[in-house]
């Protein structure tokens, strides 16, 4: 960003007084562009032992799968987001049953908010986001053609909750290490929140 969004002006990059970072400030009016992280929202679909999957038809990962999901607009809550995008992306209607995972992207200041639904119906082709959407079961996903690693690890967690029989709510952080990423998870109940509570590695 080089100019103010509100007068046109340069912007400069400081500290503004009483903050700790550094932020984009304009030199005319002095407004203060904050950046904050970014939600996107999602669903795994549920058609009966299967989940909705959806191949991209748009970069970045064209051609790979992934769970209907996208940015929540302004206005919306994160449950009207994915019910929104998985409508959009799957041509799927369906009704929520509970938020399924968190899973924090700092370095690119992202944070995923997967939920499990049901789907009451789909109609028709995908949209335009999509080159197809399929019904699959574990042994049928794609599993070295998941678009995103936030995809993977909600369904790690999915199946890995299915075969036990129950579904709780997970946590996690993708951590940008190199040219890798490791995937750290964190349990949600309180006493894990502690600071420095990591749970395990979940693979
Ligand atoms: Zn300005």
């Amino acid at each position: 960003m080089n100019y103010c969004n509100h007068c046109g002006a340069r912007i400069e990059r400081r500290i503004p007084e009483g903050d700790n970072r550094l932020r984009e400030v304009c030199t005319a009016c002095g407004y203060i562009h904050y950046q904050n992280p970014k939600i996107v929202a999602g669903c795994i679909a549920e058609w009966g032992d299967r989940i909705l999957l959806c191949r991209r038809a748009i970069e970045p990962r064209y051609g790979l799968w992934t769970l209907p999901a996208g940015f929540m607009e302004n206005g919306e809550t994160a449950l009207e987001a994915a019910v929104r995008e998985t409508q959009e992306e799957a041509n799927a209607r369906v009704e929520v049953t509970g938020l399924f995972a968190l899973l924090n992207l700092p370095h690119v200041s992202q944070v995923y908010m997967i939920f499990r639904a049901e789907v009451i119906a789909v109609d028709g082709e995908p949209g335009p986001e999509s080159l197809e959407v399929q019904p699959l079961d574990e042994t049928s996903i794609p599993w070295d053609r998941l678009a995103f690693p936030t995809i993977l690890h909600a369904l790690r967690f999915y199946y890995s909750d299915r075969r036990a029989g129950a579904f709780g709510f997970h946590m996690g952080d993708i951590i940008k290490n190199g040219d890798g990423a490791s995937f750290v998870a964190r349990r949600a109940s309180p006493e894990e929140l502690a600071p420095g509570a990591i749970a395990s590695a979940h693979r």
